[in-house]
């Protein structure tokens, strides 16, 4: 288990939650304004928009994130999903120029719902709707000592320990 899933404490066994909101939504137990479902996703418009037309698409299954999510036809559906989403967006009045696909995972991250979702979020206007505004952390690694941890276990094992010792 990495430490994302350490920190959030996410489950990692795809289980059905009880007490999950969109889980709800797809045994329709509470309401909600959908666009489009199928056997395998859903798609439904957010209650708390950051744009006109902001679609949550998820999986039928629950998951907790998309890291957890151990099923590719799963994971296809849920994506041609968000695909269509978009085109039905695109073709209407609304009039979209472009969109933002968003997935957050864990809590640090903005993750509120714990059942893995992709926000379709329309754009229409810049400086409006969603932004991508980044920070970037005060202790950044060397380009290339990020790639080498990513790229050799091994180094990424004596960069840790490395880091212990600090
Ligand atoms: P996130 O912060 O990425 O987990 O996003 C969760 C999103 O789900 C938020 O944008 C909420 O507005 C949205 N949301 C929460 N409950 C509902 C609901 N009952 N119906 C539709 N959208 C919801
Ligand atoms: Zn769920």
């Amino acid at each position: 288990m990495g430490i994302v899933d350490k920190m959030n404490n996410l489950s990692s066994d795809g289980s059905t939650h009880d007490d999950c909101i969109f889980c709800k939504i797809v045994k329709k137990e509470i309401p909600a304004r959908i666009i489009d479902e199928n056997e395998y996703a859903m798609a439904f418009l957010d209650v708390n928009p950051i744009s006109n037309g902001h679609v949550v698409v998820i999986p039928k299954k629950h998951y907790s994130n998309l890291m957890v999510c151990d099923n590719d036809e799963i994971l296809y559906e849920t994506m041609k999903m968000v695909r269509h989403v978009a085109k039905i967006l695109d073709a209407s009045k609304l009039q979209p120029w472009g969109f933002n696909y968003l997935s957050n995972q864990g809590e640090m991250a903005g993750q509120a719902v714990r059942h893995w979702h992709v926000h379709v979020i329309p754009k229409y206007m810049k400086g409006e709707g969603f932004q991508f505004s980044s920070i970037p952390s005060k202790d950044m690694e060397d380009l290339d000592d990020v790639y080498e941890i990513l790229k050799t276990g091994k180094a990424k094992q004596a960069k840790m320990e490395e880091k212990a010792k600090k």
